[in-house]
């Protein structure tokens, strides 16, 4: 009997393994974590070896610890940590270096070049990307030209290149399959999302060989079977999509509008635009949602940079709280933030300011000043700068969220998502599972192999924990107010 679902949830300091039965429910799971490397200064490395030896014992430990046969599972779906570069021997299976991970910057210089050719419009019309080192294009680029013998045999079709999700596809199958979905491919800053193709100028402007590239499938389709050597049967590979689509579509987000904001270390917030790609006006990214029953889905994502890592500075710089939890009782410990505003620009400004050079203040203190309204003021600067973004983005698209879908550790602090509520005017809905990511990515590849007839059936199965309703006594235009006059007091480049 196929009575569930395996997700992968390939993380970017974990490797996870996911069980979800057919109402959606988490049965069980198992994580690894695995090394960062760091060699040097903005330079962020893992090897994949270590991330399948992990993802490997991940699956195998969810199965054997909760005795599940492999028989029992009807498919699996892959969800990753986007981004990230590996190349490996087409022939061996080892990597030629090891993975580059999203966060690395060593290939800011080769951003910089193309930029001052004039490439960075051509880039963003065609990928939806601003020109970045955070995307894969340039990581390629960077490992294939270590030395002349590696550029060679790739052009050679020696070499290929994955994400994660093709890397660990490959791997689980013996090196039968070499794919990728669109919603992966749209972050490596050469396919272009209009015409859903590797794009040919992109690939010469890069300076990436055609050959060593994944093969790009849907992100709901049966891809073929694998087995390791202790399942006692093959399962169906059917489902694949990055970390932050999959928690889009795990929110239920199927329709244009629909806008989901995950808090975590930052917040990213990712709005479905429906089947067209918008163009964001404020550097928010174009990216490509999904690609499901022949349909491609396109969404814009923005992010915040200091989202849940405010709360541990408040903890671990301040020490005003020894944990993060506790920020909530005693942001509830005043009535309001006593005219206190906490600019959280620790890390300069993302969207709409795109101020590196912008710093934190917190402004507005007196002698009545107390440390609740510090905590209050902090947890509003989380929710201000999410709505900042979700306002940014529905100018862009020019669609009128419905409410907010919500995620990721923070999610838990509920005066976090009252606040949230109050600033939006919209409704916060915090759902029952908190793993969206992996029952995104379950759901993908439930719906392709038959195991779920649709999307509506989904939408039977999905529960929200909790609702957030605006509360209209509560004065937010002044907190935004005050806000907007105070964060233009803090910006450097104001245009
Ligand atoms: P990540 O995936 O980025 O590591 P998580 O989703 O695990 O992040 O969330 C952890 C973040 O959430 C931390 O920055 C922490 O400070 C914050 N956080 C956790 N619990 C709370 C809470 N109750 N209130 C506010 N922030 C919290």
């Amino acid at each position: 009997m196929k009575k569930y679902i395996l997700a992968i949830d390939a993380g970017t300091t974990s490797s996870r393994a996911i069980i979800f039965d057919k109402n959606g429910q988490e049965i069980a799971i198992a994580q690894h974590e695995f090394e960062q490397h760091f060699p040097k200064e903005g330079w962020v490395e893992h090897d994949p070896l270590e991330i399948w030896s992990s993802q490997k014992k991940a699956i195998e430990d969810v199965l054997s610890k909760n005795n599940i046969q492999a028989s029992e599972i009807d498919s699996i779906g892959i969800t990753n940590q986007r981004e990230t570069t590996v190349i490996w021997n087409k022939k061996t299976g080892i990597p030629i270096y090891n993975a580059i991970v999203w966060q690395d910057r060593r290939t800011a210089n080769i951003c910089s070049d193309l930029d001052q050719k004039g490439y960075a419009q051509t880039i963003q019309n065609k990928t939806g990307l601003v020109l970045d080192a955070y995307f894969s294009g340039t990581k390629i680029q960077w490992i294939l030209n270590q030395n002349i013998e590696t550029r060679k045999k790739a052009e050679a079709g020696e070499l290929l290149f994955g994400t994660i999700d093709t890397w660990l596809i490959w791997k689980l199958s013996n090196g039968k399959y070499h794919v990728t979905d669109p919603s992966n491919a749209s972050r490596t800053m050469l396919y272009n999302i209009h015409t859903l193709e590797w794009d040919n100028e992109l690939l010469e402007l890069i300076n990436v060989p055609k050959k060593i590239l994944p093969n790009v499938i849907s992100s709901s389709q049966k891809i073929g079977v694998v087995q390791l050597e202790s399942w006692d049967d093959e399962i169906m590979i059917s489902g694949i999509a990055g970390d932050q689509q999959a928690a889009l579509f795990g929110q239920l987000c199927f329709g244009p509008g629909e806008v989901k904001n995950t808090y975590g270390t930052g917040c990213f917030c990712v709005m479905n635009t429906g089947n067209s790609p918008v163009q964001s006006k404020n550097k928010m990214l174009t990216t490509i949602a999904w690609q499901l029953d022949g349909e491609t889905t396109y969404a814009l994502e923005g992010s915040v940079f200091i989202g849940g890592a405010l709360i541990q500075w408040l903890r671990d710089g301040l020490n005003l709280i020894s944990s993060a939890e506790e920020i909530e009782e005693l942001a509830k410990s005043v009535e309001s933030n006593g005219g206190v505003t906490f600019i959280s620009a620790l890390t300069g400004l993302g969207a709409p300011y795109w101020d590196p050079n912008a710093f934190g203040a917190i402004m507005g203190i007196t002698r009545g000043t107390q440390k609740g309204h510090l905590a209050r003021a902090a947890l509003e600067a989380i929710a201000m700068r999410s709505r900042e973004i979700i306002i940014e983005m529905q100018k862009d698209a020019g669609i009128q969220y419905q409410d907010l879908k919500v995620d990721g550790g923070a999610c838990k602090n509920n005066l976090l998502m009252q606040i949230q509520a109050d600033l939006l005017n919209t409704t916060v809905i915090r759902p029952k599972t908190t793993e969206t990511t992996a029952l995104g990515v379950a759901f993908l590849a439930g719906l392709a192999s038959g195991f779920w007839k649709n999307r509506k059936e989904l939408e039977s199965l999905w529960e929200k924990e909790r609702e957030f309703v605006p509360n209209k006594n509560i004065q937010s235009q002044n907190t935004i107010s005050l806000w907007q006059e105070r964060i233009s007091k803090i910006i450097t480049n104001e245009s």
